[in-house]
C-alpha cells in the first residue's frame, strides 16, 4: 500500500501552436489505504490523470509520486499498480485459474505462491467454485470478477479504476459496486476511481475530487462536496 501525491501536475497533448493543455496544475495528497473518486463531466481530464498515475501517459509538468517514488522514475516492470478498465479481455482458451495466475506465472512466482494468491483472491471474489471454467461459461458479472481477481493477485500498492461500472446494466452495476467496496474493506489498497456518475462517487468515496475543464474544483468528503442528504 502507498500514498499517492499529485504535485502541480500538468498535461498537454501536442506542442507549439498545436498544444492542447488538458490538465492545469492539479495538487492532491491521497493517503495510504484511502478510496478516492475523481468525478467530472466527459472530457474534463479524468482518464488522462489516471493514466499518468499508472505511468501509461507522460507528464508534461509537475510530479506524481506513489509512496516515496516518483512515477516517471519507476521502471514499468516495477510498478505495483493494477488498473481495472471498462472493458477487459480475459484469455478465452484459459480457465479462470489460469487467467488469474497468468501475470504471476510470467513474473516467475513459485507455483505454491501462485496457488495461494489465486485461492485467496477467488475466496474474496466468490470465484472458488469456478476456477476450472472457461470465460465463455461464466456470466458477465463473474467475468468481471475474474478481471478484478487478475489485478488483485498481483498484490498491488495501488488500484486504479477507469469507469469500470459504466457499461453494466443497473443491477450488475450495484452488485459490482458492492464487490469493489468489499475488496477495499478486506484489502485496504489505496484506490483511485474515475467516474462521471455522482451517485457512484457518493457511495464509494472516502474523499471526492471534482474535476472540471482540467482543473480540480473541490477535494473533500462526500458531505463536504455534496452536502448532507
Ligand atoms: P475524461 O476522462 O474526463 O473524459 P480525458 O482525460 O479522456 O477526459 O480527456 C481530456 C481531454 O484531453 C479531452 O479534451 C480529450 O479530447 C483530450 N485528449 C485525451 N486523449 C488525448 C490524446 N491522446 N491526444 C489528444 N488529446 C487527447
Ligand atoms: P502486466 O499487465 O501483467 O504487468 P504487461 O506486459 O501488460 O504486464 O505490462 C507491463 C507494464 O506496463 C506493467 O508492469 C505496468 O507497469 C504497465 N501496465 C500494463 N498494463 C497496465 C495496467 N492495466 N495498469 C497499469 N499499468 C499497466
Amino acid at each position: 500500500m502507498a500514498s499517492i501525491s499529485l504535485r502541480n501536475v500538468v498535461k498537454q497533448y501536442g506542442s507549439g501552436a498545436k498544444a492542447n493543455p488538458v490538465i492545469h496544475g492539479v495538487n492532491a495528497e491521497i493517503a495510504d489505504g484511502e478510496f478516492v473518486v475523481i468525478v467530472g463531466p466527459s472530457g474534463c481530464g479524468k482518464s488522462t490523470l489516471l493514466r499518468m498515475v499508472a505511468g501509461l501517459e507522460e507528464i508534461s509538468g509537475g510530479e506524481i509520486a506513489i509512496g516515496d517514488r516518483v512515477v516517471n522514475e519507476i521502471e514499468p516492470a516495477e510498478r505495483d499498480i493494477a488498473m481495472v478498465f471498462q472493458n477487459y479481455a480475459l484469455y478465452p482458451h484459459m480457465s479462470v485459474f489460469e487467467n488469474m495466475a497468468y501475470g504471476l506465472k510470467i513474473r516467475k512466482l513459485p507455483p505454491e505462491q501462485i496457488r495461494a494468491r489465486v485461492d485467496k483472491a477467488a475466496g474474496i471474489l466468490e470465484l472458488s467454485h469456478l476456477l476450472q471454467r472457461r470465460p465463455r461459461e461464466l456470466s458477465g458479472g463473474q467475468r468481471q470478477r475474474v478481471a478484478m481477481g487478475r489485478a488483485i493477485v498481483r498484490d498491488p500498492q495501488v488500484f486504479l479504476f477507469d469507469e469500470p461500472l459504466s457499461n453494466l446494466d443497473a443491477k450488475l452495476r450495484v452488485q459490482t459496486r458492492l464487490e469493489i467496496q468489499k475488496l477495499h474493506r478486506e484489502l485496504g489498497v489505496t484506490s483511485l476511481f474515475v467516474t462521471h456518475d455522482q451517485v457512484e462517487a457518493m457511495t464509494l468515496a472516502q474523499r471526492i475530487v471534482v474535476m472540471n475543464g482540467g482543473r480540480m474544483e473541490q477535494f473533500g468528503t462526500p458531505e463536504e462536496v455534496y452536502g448532507r442528504p
